[in-house]
């Protein structure tokens, strides 16, 4: 059983989808031929469909979360970008766009706190404002109102939004900001190797005005490949034609976001009631990650591990005192009872 926040448990039906690929031929054809670029104008339309993306962004894929932060600050900004964080991969992202470009603005605020709209910086100069809706590393999140807020606020810039441990897995409202990112080995419940990226007009717009070309994966060449149904380079067909499948079998985002929801009240229940765990304190924890505090050190992953339950461990400074469970749609609810009788024997 793996509770591990990405890469988590696969979807059951992985398994037939990869024999139904090798059976296919889909994976020895050219990225250039009717046949791929087909199945990927299919996946596409589901993913509008079935996350409920506008129809008027723009789908490209490229291979990692860690590759969009790199595509985002060599494509979408020249001048400023504010990175507003409180966990592991917020500052992650902010680190990846230093390297690349010096003109970053830290914006980290404490975990335990809703983030506060008045106390954000207010530079001119700001013209990319990057954000983590589900921060992994701890399991808080930032709602899609607070998101539109943030859009709002920074109306001339553009709104990049690290989704990468929710989207799949809870309501998006792609709306509320302008370039959007997840790789799919957490709520996609597939192998990784894949991401999806979602661009509003005018972030294809901006995209088109800055114009950079320099790299394999400027958002010039993904853009101009993707309006003919292509990708730049030789895609990971397989990811793309296992995502086109499960996107087949996938319910609303409507039903998922309902059912995560619902887990997480029930595991939030479960640790109100417990004497040797408690949820970690913060005004806005996730949907889709538990991070889940102990008393004393019991090396809770380790025995886990020896019971064959797979778990997080906490991160940073609260590496020894937390650890952290998925609560993605390819979980069932009988693992989740088995993980929560696990915990109920430690305690
Ligand atoms: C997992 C994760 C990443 C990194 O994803 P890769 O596909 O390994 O690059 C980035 N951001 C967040 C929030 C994540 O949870």
């Amino acid at each position: 059983m793996n509770f591990y926040p990405g890469p988590s448990k696969l979807f059951p039906s992985v398994e037939q989808h990869l024999q139904d690929a090798y059976q296919s031929g889909i994976l020895s054809r050219n990225h250039r031929s009717a046949a791929f670029s087909s199945m990927l104008e299919k996946c596409i339309e589901l993913l509008y469909q079935k996350l409920v993306i506008p129809t008027d962004y723009t789908i490209v894929f490229c291979s990692s979360a860690t590759e969009c932060w790199e595509i985002i600050v060599q494509s979408f900004t020249q001048e400023q970008s504010l990175h507003i964080y409180n966990g592991a991969f917020g500052k992650k992202w902010k680190e990846y766009t230093h390297n690349i470009s010096d003109k970053t603005i830290d914006f980290s605020f404490p975990f335990q706190e809703k983030l506060s709209l008045n106390s954000l910086p207010n530079q001119n100069s700001i013209d990319l404002v990057c954000l983590t809706q589900n921060e992994t590393s701890n399991g808080t999140q930032l709602s899609n109102e607070l998101i539109g807020s943030i859009q709002q606020k920074y109306d001339s810039s553009l709104v990049a939004v690290d989704a990468t441990s929710s989207m799949g897995g809870i309501y998006l409202d792609f709306e509320k900001a302008d370039i959007w990112f997840s790789s799919v080995q957490k709520c996609f419940g597939l192998p990784s190797g894949l991401a999806i990226m979602a661009l509003s007009p005018k972030a294809v717009q901006r995209g088109k005005d800055i114009g950079d070309n320099l790299y394999y994966n400027s958002f010039t060449k993904l853009y101009n490949n993707a309006v003919k149904h292509q990708t730049t380079y030789t895609p990971n067909i397989l990811g793309i034609y296992l995502l086109y499948r499960q996107l087949e079998e996938r319910k609303e985002i409507q039903y998922y976001d309902q059912l995560l929801k619902e887990r997480m009240e029930s595991w939030k229940e479960f640790l109100k009631n417990n004497s040797t765990f408690s949820p970690l304190e913060s005004n806005a924890l996730s949907d889709t990650v538990v991070t889940i505090q102990y008393k004393q050190s019991l090396s809770i992953v380790e025995q886990a591990e020896q019971e064959g339950i797979i778990l997080g461990k906490g991160y940073g400074e609260w590496k020894e005192s937390t650890f952290r469970i998925a609560n993605f749609p390819a979980l069932n609810t009988e693992e989740i009872k088995t993980l929560k009788l696990f915990l109920t024997k430690l305690s």
